[in-house]
Parts: C-alpha cells; structure tokens; sequence
C-alpha cells in the first residue's frame, strides 16, 4: 500500500497523489469491457490504466514490468477503504507542498531502493 505523487498519477487522479494497493491480478475480477489507456513510464516500461467506459472511473494498472500484479486505486472501495495504510510515498520529487501526507511517512524520490521499479 503506498502513495504516488508522479506526475502521472497527478493527472490521472486530478490531485497530488494516488492512494495505491497492489494486489495479485488474479485476485481481481472485472464484470463488462473496461476501456483502457497506456503511456510509456520513467522506468521505461508501458504503464496501462483500466476504467470504466460507462463512467471514467478508474479500475485498476499495472506494468508491463509486473504482470502479475495490479495496483488498485484506494477510492475505488469508497467507504470501505479503512484498512488502507500507506507504508510509503514513491515520487516524491514531484509531491507539491500543499498536497498534506503524514510526516513521518517513509518518502522515496522516485522508486523505493531495493523495491519494485514497475508501478
Ligand atoms: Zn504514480
């Protein structure tokens, strides 16, 4: 579970960061035909946005450096979004001022060192 303050994840979202989990993409299902946008990331890998054709809400990504996972955007689950606990903020070269996240969490210029390069 992390924050992403890209610029990227800025535009996408319409704020300063995306609220993220990543989960296994066999432990989602999606009913319908999502429509879907991709953009080449920093990494260097292609990064693909999944939403809803019906209302522009966004569904999940993921990298074509991690397949195997995707990451979900936190507002998604509404309400029921208590168990999010960010553990990090990645991309914090782009985090602005007055985008307000917890002092003491971890920040990470771009990728967490050591850490995945795919979201
Ligand atoms: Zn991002």
């Amino acid at each position: 579970m992390l924050l992403c303050s890209c610029l990227a994840c800025q535009q996408a979202t319409g704020t300063g960061h995306a609220a993220v989990a990543l989960v296994g993409a066999d432990a989602i299902s999606i009913e319908g035909t999502p429509k879907s946008f991709a953009r080449p990331a920093d990494s260097g890998a292609v990064f693909t946005r999944w939403f809803c054709p019906e209302c522009g809400t966004p569904l999940h990504g993921h990298s074509s450096r991690a397949p195997t996972l995707v990451m979900l955007p936190v507002g998604l689950f509404g309400t029921d979004s208590a168990w999010f606990t960010p553990g990090q903020l990645i991309f914090a070269r782009s985090h602005h001022q007055w985008d307000t996240i917890a002092a003491d969490l971890p920040r990470h210029e771009t990728y967490r060192q050591g850490g995945t390069r795919d979201v």
